[in-house]
């Protein structure tokens, strides 16, 4: 049994059931390449069931590692993100549309409620696309390549060349040579 199932029958009905967790990262597969969970999902839950229903909230922390955009270097990043979601039972064995972002709703088939899928998704929405080792990042030389945060390679690199910009202002200069002669 996974840390994030919970049998519907053991959850105290009309009453609220508060769970502490720690969820091994194995667990959740966050669905990304480039991003790393380091350690544990730590996460508060709150569970009540009326009859078959259950009503959950809950909120999830997690460090997790990406790449610098600039220098490729690995960045520590803290995450969190919260859940709340009303499961009703089914019979059907693949329900039609088991997961409702808008209203919230799922259904579970037979006596378990899995949030992995909530949890996931709450933390997938909280990871920087855009993650940098610092606003000062310099990047990797254009030439060869280090890491320009570390070390003063020495290359002599032009001004121009490192921008992308420059290879478009060279061409707009020479048609408006063509255009005068
Ligand atoms: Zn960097
Ligand atoms: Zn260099």
């Amino acid at each position: 049994m996974k840390t994030l199932e919970f049998v519907v029958r053991d959850i105290p009905e009309d009453k609220i059931a508060r769970h502490e967790v720690s969820v091994p990262p194995a667990e959740v597969d966050l669905e990304l390449e480039e991003i790393q969970l380091l350690g544990e999902i730590h996460g508060q839950i709150q569970l009540s069931r009326h009859v078959q229903d259950v009503y959950v909230k809950g909120s999830f922390s997690a460090s997790v590692e990406a790449e610098c955009r600039c220098c490729l270097e690995p960045v520590v990043a803290d995450i969190s993100g919260d859940i709340e979601v009303q499961f009703s039972p089914t019979d059907m064995a693949i329900p039609s549309d088991p997961w409702q972002i808008d209203t919230g709703e799922r259904h579970y088939l037979g006596d378990t409620i899995d949030l992995s899928e909530e949890v996931r998704q709450s933390l997938t929405l909280e990871i920087p696309n855009w993650s940098l080792c610092s606003e000062t990042c310099k990047g990797l030389c254009p030439q060869c390549g280090e890491n320009l945060n570390v070390t003063d390679c020495g290359c002599d690199v032009p001004e121009e060349a490192s921008s992308p910009f420059a290879a478009l202002a060279d061409l707009l200069d020479r048609s408006d040579r063509t255009l005068e002669s």
